[in-house]
């Protein structure tokens, strides 16, 4: 058996144009683009990479992108100022500040400052409660395309046992609430985990967010199971995942390393701000999203 390949890209480039007629709409019934400021402080090349992509994407979907480029000197009283004048500026839907942050830093204060309600990232420790109780709220934008992306290969989730590796704020804790809300039977597994192949081996779903290259084995895989692959590791063979990709010769479906879960992020960063300004702005959104 060879595994489906679960193409990320494709799904994100369908949901950029749903969210893109959705921000036309914003426009029509609303007087103005979503808007959405990215801050980044200091030259830390991947987070520039990281920045200069989201701005573009924003645009390309019909959006205002508002660029905020700090000096590695910034205080983080003046970054925090710089989110309060975020908070209270009405074009600004969604707030983002690229992690991570310089050490000197506080990095839990700078979080916690952003207005919930703009929190289009999720990491507010209001929006995880929120997504801990059932409530509206925003959800992380990785762990989001990585259940948008086992909705569209499996359909119902119910009753699945699913194994999420990594217990970290930004992937493998919301990956399993929202796996909780879909009615799965979840185990995180993490660095202090006994038997990590017999735990995954139980699993008809597997999320791997560690930061291991080709840590999950194909003897490690239920037959059948569908496999994402949050990993990035920069190897000498170039990106790899955290999942073998031997796998495929066991799992029934899988995601790539490049080209799966990665495509979804954005794309679900510009999901997240088209519905925070349609709930700002009293404009209806289609819910399936
Ligand atoms: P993190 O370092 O915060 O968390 C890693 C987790 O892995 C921890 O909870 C730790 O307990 C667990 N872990 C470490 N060693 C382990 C082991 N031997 N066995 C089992 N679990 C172990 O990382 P993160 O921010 O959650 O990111 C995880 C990976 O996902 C990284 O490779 C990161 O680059 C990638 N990532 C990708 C995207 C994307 O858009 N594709 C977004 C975020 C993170």
């Amino acid at each position: 058996m060879t595994a489906t390949t679960i193409d990320g890209k494709a799904f994100a480039a369908g949901l950029r144009a749903r969210v893109a007629e959705g921000a036309a709409k914003v426009l029509a019934e609303g007087g103005r683009k979503p808007g959405l400021a990215v801050v980044l402080v200091g030259d830390d090349p991947a987070s520039s990479v990281y920045v200069r992509s989201k701005g573009k994407a924003t645009v390309a979907a019909g959006m205002e992108s508002f660029e905020h480029r700090l000096p590695e000197t910034t205080s983080g009283a003046e970054l925090v100022a710089l989110v309060d004048r975020l908070n209270a500026d009405p074009a600004v839907d969604g707030i983002l500040v690229q992690l991570p942050l310089p050490s000197h830093i506080d990095e839990r204060a700078v979080i916690t400052r952003i207005d919930p309600d703009k929190d289009v990232d999720g990491f507010h420790p209001v929006n995880a409660g929120r997504l801990a109780t059932g409530l509206e709220g925003f959800v992380p934008c990785t762990p989001l395309g990585c259940l948008m992306l086992l909705r569209d290969v499996l359909g119902d989730l119910s009753g699945k046992d699913a194994v999420v590796i990594g217990r970290s704020n930004i992937v493998g804790k919301p990956m399993a609430q929202l796996l909780i809300r879909e009615s799965c039977t979840v185990t995180v597994a993490h660095s202090r985990t006994h038997d990590l192949p017999g735990v995954v081996r139980r699993a008809d779903i597997v999320v791997a967010a560690v930061g291991r290259a080709k840590m999950v084995q194909p003897d490690w895989i239920k037959p059948g199971a569908t496999l994402i692959d949050v990993g990035i590791n920069r190897t000498k063979a170039g990106l790899v995942g955290d999942i073998d990709p031997a796998c495929a010769s066991v799992a029934g479906a899988m995601t790539p390393v490049p080209g799966g879960v990665g495509p979804m992020t954005i794309a679900c960063l510009l999901r997240n701000t088209l519905v925070s300004a349609c709930r700002r702005l009293g404009v209806a959104y289609d819910r399936a999203l």
